[in-house]
């Protein structure tokens, strides 16, 4: 199973919400706290790519329902992430860190654009990429860029940070007795109408055997805990 060995080359998915504490913008406290795990995880060799998502700024389906135009609120939302892509950049260089931010939409005086072999070549000298800007087009999602990202760059696994442990039967913050599944399959996630990302992103995974995981980002130390092959969080594979 994949889970019980070190990874060697992951992708990181991390929302929004995560970088604004719940708020809107960036919360510097959060961000760094990300960073110090992440470049732990970093110097025990393993190599990391990051998309990192929007909603802490703007997601084009709430614009749409205030009255904008959904696709020029689509790109507002990817500029969004673009910000915290910056953040993040930031304090994993106070931590040492080497960076490099790729974005779907060129901004050459702040990002080089996506180029999937030189981010590979990033990843191979150990540069932790951060992928920005989502994939440039309206209508899609981070989840799903997250999925295309990690295929294309070569990601053994797709990890899922979130302020949840795990995929439940039920959602844990409604049911109480909602139970946490260890590992669960992509079939058994479809016949129980279990949400564990958006539709584009799940089936991308499911098509090409991409593993998820499902964690807890909030908790101190996890990120490596996953990476190391540390049974935490929720496994979702074929
Ligand atoms: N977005 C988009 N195309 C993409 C990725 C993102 O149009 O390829 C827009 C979309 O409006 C989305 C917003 O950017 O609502 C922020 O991304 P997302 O909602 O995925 O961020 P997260 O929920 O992970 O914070």
């Amino acid at each position: 199973a994949p889970q019980e060995r070190p990874f060697d080359r992951v992708l990181l998915k991390l929302s929004g919400e995560v970088f604004g504490g719940g708020r809107l913008g960036v919360d510097p406290n959060v961000v760094a706290s990300i960073a110090k795990q992440l470049a732990d995880v970093v110097r025990s060799g393993v190599q990391v790519a990051v998309v990192v998502g929007g909603g802490n700024f703007f997601r084009g389906a709430e614009l749409q329902q205030g009255g904008m135009d959904r696709v020029r609120a689509d790109y507002m939302g990817m500029l969004g992430t673009v910000m915290n892509c910056l953040a993040l950049q930031d304090f994993l260089e106070k931590e040492h860190v080497d960076t490099r931010v790729q974005t779907a939409i060129t901004m050459g005086q702040i990002a080089e654009p996506y180029i999937p072999r030189r981010a590979i070549r990033h990843l191979e000298k150990g540069r932790v990429v951060i992928f920005g800007a989502g994939s440039g087009m309206p209508y899609f999602s981070t989840d799903t860029v997250a999925a295309q990202r990690a295929l294309e760059v070569g990601a053994e696994v797709l990890l899922k940070a979130t302020s949840v442990d795990g995929v439940y039967d039920a959602d844990p913050k409604k049911v109480p007795e909602a139970t946490k599944f260890e590992r669960i399959t992509f079939g058994e996630c479809l016949r129980r109408r279990l949400r564990v990302a958006d539709a584009t992103a799940f089936s991308l995974c499911m098509e090409h055997r991409l593993p998820i995981i499902v964690f807890n980002l909030l908790e101190d130390g996890n990120i490596a805990r996953v990476v190391r092959g540390e049974r935490i969080g929720t496994l979702v594979s074929t």
